[in-house]
């Protein structure tokens, strides 16, 4: 597919009075990783929150592949095909990895036919595949509880892609990761990002720059610049931002 997968056109939300976004303006192309970075209180989990329907734009309009997202209930916009990772990582501690996965691939089939499932079926083939994808064969029949904090965050991502979104949403996937996790979270995102579009909330500038092309700078609920890594650094707005913080 090629255009503009997500549309945000002149988006306020207020907060009684207060405007936490504020005629913001952004799009996303089909199949691209976009980071998002700003200062605390800048409107970065809001803005996530207005694309799953979570909170309603006061003004402006949110288009998903051409859709107006007004109104759609959040459970019926993620099934649209909007996936959203948090910053903790929400797997089943005491299923294995694989269970996680088989689970995900199956979110709105009955629990225990999904435990139960025969080995030569589908959804089996996708879990092996997943695995791969996600770097974890060998932690298969692991309780995920036994993982480390940056193959659960792994896991997380693999689930959601379970469920075959055409948007991921990651907000703040490597805080409190170690280098080695960092760049393989990385790596995962970016192997992604060649069959999904991508949206990630980070904070850690040495990671923005491992898998970024393009970023984007929200201030104050506002778009307050876009550009590459190095267009954004040297630009004195954001300076200005970051050090006024
Ligand atoms: P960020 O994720 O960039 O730190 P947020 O989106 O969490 O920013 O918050 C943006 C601003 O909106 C902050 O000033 C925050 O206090 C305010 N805010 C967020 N959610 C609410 C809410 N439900 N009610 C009132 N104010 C809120």
């Amino acid at each position: 597919m090629t255009g503009k997968i997500l549309e945000i056109e002149d988006v306020t939300v207020s907060f009684g009075g207060f405007k936490a976004i504020n005629h913001l303006n952004f799009n996303l192309d089909y199949g691209e990783l976009r980071v998002i970075i700003g200062p605390n209180g800048a409107g970065k989990t809001t803005f996530l929150d207005t694309i799953t329907g979570k909170v309603q734009p006061t003004e402006g309009r949110v288009l998903f592949k051409g859709r107006n997202l007004r109104d759609i209930p959040e459970y019926a916009i993620a099934r649209l095909g909007i996936g959203r990772k948090f910053q903790t990582p929400r797997v089943y501690l005491n299923l294995t990895v694989k269970e996680n996965l088989d689970l995900a691939c199956n979110k709105d089939k009955n629990v225990l036919s999904t435990l139960f499932r025969r080995p030569e079926s589908s959804e089996y083939r996708k879990v092996g595949s997943l695995l791969e994808t996600i770097g974890l064969v060998s932690r298969a029949d692991l309780p995920a509880a036994l993982l480390s904090h940056g193959e659960k965050q792994r896991l997380e991502i693999g689930m959601l892609v379970a469920q075959s979104p055409d948007l991921l949403l990651v907000d703040e996937p490597v805080a409190g990761l170690t280098d080695e996790e960092t760049e393989n979270v990385g790596n995962l995102l970016l192997a992604l990002a060649e069959s999904h579009a991508i949206i990630v909330i980070e904070h850690d500038m040495e990671f923005v720059r491992q898998i970024a092309r393009k970023v984007t700078v929200l201030h104050q609920g506002s778009v307050l610049c876009e550009g590459t890594m190095d267009q954004i650094q040297n630009d004195p707005k954001v300076i200005e931002v970051y050090l006024g913080q």
